[in-house]
């Protein structure tokens, strides 16, 4: 099947020359392709969102949120078709596909509510009969670039906020599970969204760097690997846009002596092997704090692991599916290897797992590895699969070092029952978003979501008050209306 960019609210693929092959995970078998935009069709997308940018943004707020009410009925009702859409694609399994929506339906849902937080500031009288106001207004055409793990909830982390603000957008969505982005424009025409507000194109470097360098384009919002998130908000900075680029993790669960252990054998399972691993909050590392602590979790985790039930996403049974690419899989089977190479004891070893009747799908089992040093690359790189680090530990002053020592800071989580420790780790740690006795602390959508370090390039978080500011700039007026004309001054005005 061939996939289509959406433009100025029809499909369009005219004149590609270049395509992209799309694949089901689960089978190895190629389910369609996908035109890579060039920058002429770039051009055409941004064109079409900025002749649609005035109405919009002149449109009442509450109009704008209307729209969004009506979108969010409107995924709900098609929430099966959508978690399929990103299953066959993704890989991940059904239920974690439609967990996957319904966290971006909160976006959608503190969108509608936007207009409370539109609303200015208002100083009567700064001098004698002159009031000042402050108003927070759209910035124009914005665009999002986003990537594979999160096909539909990191497309809703950004355009609900954007639109709900006023602006006009253009998604780049990732190239390996296109197809939800299109669904996900079509609901929004179908939710009254007038042509050319919202726009996808698809493609790779080529689009991206088109959409940075495009006059047009006021700000991007980038969700994908470090050594792209740091380089589009570098070029976005040379062409003094705002961006905000998140970027790749490596996250911590420090599991403390009084923790009770099957807790946090369970609460590591789901954070680590859940959609395969393939998630920026994923927990990658398990710091043990005490060898007597690390001894009673692998003791816990071997059985666990080797009991996950790795199947085709749409097989209900299954804890996790295939990872997204051939390609992909190959790396993460590189980094496996590297840390056996390197002395890390691989405690449980997924990498002869085959599925029956599915040997040519993409599939990983579950791997754990024991007594990982900091120095192996196995701790310091994002694998991004299903492949658990244990790093032992003396105390909490260690696991807490050994965290804030690492390169990325999106996400962690402290296991404890003593508030002592779980206060001091919350205060201490370098790092965006943090769990106690919580694995995976990704905020709601009226907080902000985003890391710290190489996790995060630029001021803002993304949606919840955070994205309002960065969809939005302001404005400062000062008014006075004078009785008769005064003489000219040429002194700095001071407040009389
Ligand atoms: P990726 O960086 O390969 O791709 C992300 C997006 O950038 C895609 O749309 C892709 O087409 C585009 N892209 C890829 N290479 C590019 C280049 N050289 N120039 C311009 N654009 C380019 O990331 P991915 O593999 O799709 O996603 C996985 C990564 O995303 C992981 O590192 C993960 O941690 C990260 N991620 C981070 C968060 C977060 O909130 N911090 C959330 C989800 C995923």
């Amino acid at each position: 099947m061939d996939i289509a960019h959406w433009i100025g609210g029809r499909t369009e693929n005219a004149g590609t020359t270049r395509w992209c092959e799309v694949y089901n995970p689960s089978t190895g078998a190629v389910s369609g392709r996908v035109p890579m935009a060039s920058t002429a069709v770039v051009g055409t997308a941004v064109a079409a969102a900025a002749q649609a940018f005035p109405a919009w943004a002149a449109t009442p707020p509450l109009q704008r949120a209307r729209v969004l009410f009506r979108f969010r009925e409107l995924l709900l009702a098609q929430a099966d078709t959508i978690a399929r859409t990103i299953a066959l694609e993704h890989g991940k399994v059904l239920s974690d596909a439609r967990g996957e929506l319904a966290r971006g339906i909160e976006v959608v849902e503190f969108a509608a509510g936007i207009p409370q937080l539109l609303k200015g500031e208002y100083s009567e009288n700064v001098g004698t009969e002159v009031d000042s106001y402050g108003l927070r207004q759209p910035l124009g055409v914005v665009a999002g670039i986003t990537p594979f793990n999160f096909p539909v909830m990191v497309p809703l982390w950004m355009f609900p906020v954007a639109l709900a603000c006023g602006n006009t957008f253009v998604l780049k969505p990732s190239e390996r599970d296109p197809s939800a982005s299109l669904l996900l424009a079509q609901l929004l025409q179908q939710a009254g969204l007038p042509d050319g507000v919202f726009n996808v194109v698809h493609g790779d470097r080529e689009a991206v760097d088109a959409l940075i360098d495009h006059e047009a384009v006021r700000a991007l919002s980038f969700v994908g690997s470090t050594g792209v998130a740091k380089s589009l908000y570098e070029r976005s900075a040379a062409h003094g846009k705002r961006a905000q680029a998140l970027g790749g993790a490596k996250n911590h669960l420090v599991a403390m002596p009084d923790a009770d252990p099957d807790q946090v054998a369970d609460a590591l399972m789901g954070a680590a092997y859940g959609s395969a691993g393939e998630r920026c909050m994923a927990i990658s590392v398990a710091v043990a704090v005490g060898d007597a602590v690390g001894d009673a979790l692998v003791a816990k985790l071997v059985p666990r692991v080797q009991a996950l039930k790795i199947a085709p996403s749409l097989d209900a049974a299954a804890d996790m599916g295939p990872l997204v690419t051939a390609a992909h899989r190959q790396k993460v089977l590189a980094c496996i290897e590297r840390g056996v190479a390197e002395g890390a004891k691989l405690v449980v070893d997924g990498r002869g797992f085959s599925c029956p009747g599915h040997e040519q799908g993409f599939f990983l089992g579950g791997c754990l590895f024991d007594q990982v040093q900091p120095s192996m690359s196995v701790y310091r790189e994002e694998i991004f699969g299903p492949v658990l680090c244990v790093v032992r530990v003396p105390d909490l002053a260690a696991a807490t070092a050994l965290v804030n020592a690492h390169e990325y800071g999106n996400g962690c989580a402290i296991f404890t029952r003593d508030g002592r420790s779980a206060r001091s780790f919350a205060s201490n740690v370098q790092i965006g978003m943090v769990g106690i006795n919580v694995p995976i602390p990704v905020p709601m959508a009226f907080h902000s979501f985003g890391g710290w370090k190489a996790s995060l390039f630029g001021d803002h978080h993304i949606h919840g008050p955070e994205g309002v500011r960065f969809y939005t700039r302001l404005k400062t007026v000062t008014s006075r209306w004078p009785e008769r004309r005064g003489g000219a001054e040429f002194t700095m005005p001071v407040m009389k």
